[in-house]
């Protein structure tokens, strides 16, 4: 059996840690990135359930605001907080839909690979707007042929 140098057996450490590559569907990620983007998702996983007690909530609080606007004393200013929890609640619903658009793209086994060139979508990227579909070379081009 041929003698393995320490530095060699250093490469082949790290090479089995970062550079074994994992198959998820037909695409073939580095086990790098698939820690990676197992964060990203634990995270907006977390940020989802956020979002629903979010909304839960506001609703309940748009209801029973709703309620008291029989009240003619109060009505100006129960009329003013309902419209400031709409806004809340479109925002919130703008996240849970680009969420749910995320999670969509785990649950295909798309996440984090770019829907136009097939290329990894870089982790920052990815940590910034995890429902983004376009890789940031792909999405420039984009941008560019709309303006
Ligand atoms: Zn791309």
């Amino acid at each position: 059996m041929p003698e393995v140098s320490p530095a060699t057996s250093l490469v082949s450490l790290v090479r089995s840690l970062y550079s074994v590559q994992v198959t998820l569907g037909e695409a073939s990620y580095s086990k790098e990135y698939v820690l990676v983007t197992q964060s990203i998702i634990h995270t907006i996983k977390e940020r989802f359930k956020e979002v629903r007690q979010d909304e839960q909530r506001l609703h309940a609080l748009r209801n029973a605001l709703q309620d008291k606007l029989t009240e003619p004393a109060e009505r100006g200013q129960k009329e003013q907080e309902l419209s400031q929890i709409d806004r809340e609640i479109e925002s919130l619903e703008e996240e849970s839909g680009n969420i749910r658009k995320a999670l969509a793209r785990v649950d295909s086994g798309n996440f984090g690979v770019c829907s136009s060139c097939g290329r990894l979508i870089e982790p920052r990227r990815l940590e910034a707007m995890p429902w983004t579909e376009l890789c940031i070379v792909c999405a420039r081009q984009q941008e560019a042929q709309a303006t």
